[in-house]
């Protein structure tokens, strides 16, 4: 039995390295794919739900390393715990601001550009790194929405207050994402400095048929609407998903019913 035991641990430590280096050399990689170049934002377009018109899009980050495409939910994290996504988030909002300048002028309407803020992000500083975005790219304030989830602002109620309120000045849009899944209370929505509730994909998933995500989702539209915040269905898939939210009063609605994320060439083909 001691041996096997043994055997055990050294299985186990080996398994152990061999994650701690693919970890490392990840890491590595991470750290060069900014100055390589193999960054790449993605954009889903939006729509509004009853006219069916173009409003904008969300920018979603995709990495093109060398071996091969990888998508945010495997780098991110990472990107996180090691800080790198300070200069990764910023080149995020750089790169965003200038491309929707740019298909500004190309639409006839203005359209708005979401991009997502990692809780590492959410500190003083990201004031001063929107506003560089938008002097140097000239896309209008108001059109930028700030992505945020509920655990970034209930980490610090305080700091978070005081944020939003400073990034509100500088004229952008905020957006409580992945809304419905954290554990924010609804005392708070009229504390944070809020314009716009994305309504999580999981319940958007269940709809028509689970009478609980239908209540869930119909009661998010209601209390926005009491709140004057516009709603943002995510992960709408289907014709039915489509018509339940119009009826629902939702606003605008994003997911693979309408289009996936795009690389730029090809989202700039939905324009006018
Ligand atoms: P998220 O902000 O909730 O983004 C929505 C995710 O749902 C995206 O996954 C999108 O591709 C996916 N999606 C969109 N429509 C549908 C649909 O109809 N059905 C299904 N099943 N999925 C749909 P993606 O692009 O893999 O991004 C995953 C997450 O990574 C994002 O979740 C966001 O939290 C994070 N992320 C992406 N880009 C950035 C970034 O630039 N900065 C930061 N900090 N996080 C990012
Ligand atoms: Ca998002
Ligand atoms: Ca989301
Ligand atoms: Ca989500």
């Amino acid at each position: 039995a001691k041996g096997q035991g043994r055997n055990n641990f050294q299985f186990f430590t080996e398994a152990m390295n061999q994650q701690v280096s693919e970890r490392l050399l990840m890491e590595t990689r991470l750290r060069d794919a900014l100055g390589r170049d193999e960054l790449e934002l993605y954009y889903q377009p939006q729509y509004d739900v009853s006219s069916n018109c173009l409003t904008g899009c969300e920018a979603l980050l995709r990495w093109n390393s060398s071996q091969g495409l990888v998508m945010p939910d495997r780098f991110i994290p990472l990107a996180e715990e090691t800080g790198l996504i300070i200069p990764i988030g910023a080149w995020v909002l750089q790169q965003a601001c200038n491309q929707a300048r740019e298909w500004d002028r190309i639409h006839g309407k203005p359209l708005s550009m979401a991009v997502n803020v990692s809780a590492v992000q959410f500190r003083p500083e990201l004031v001063d790194e929107v506003k560089a975005a938008l002097s140097e790219s000239g896309f209008p304030a108001d059109q930028l929405v700030l992505e945020v989830t509920e655990s970034v602002l209930m980490s610090d109620v305080e700091g978070s207050v005081s944020l939003l309120h400073q990034l509100r000045e500088l004229g952008v849009r905020i957006a409580l994402d992945d809304f419905g899944t954290g554990y924010a209370s609804l005392a708070y929505l009229k504390r944070f400095a809020l314009d716009k509730l994305k309504i999580d994909r999981t319940f958007i998933m269940g709809i028509p048929d689970d009478e609980d995500d239908v209540a869930i989702t119909s009661s998010i539209i209601d209390i926005a609407r009491h709140l004057r915040l516009k709603t943002v269905a995510e992960g709408v898939e289907t014709e039915a998903h489509c018509e339940f939210l119009r009826r629902a009063g939702c606003h605008i609605a994003q997911g693979y019913f309408y289009a996936r994320p795009l690389p730029a060439s090809e989202f700039e083909l939905k324009l006018k």
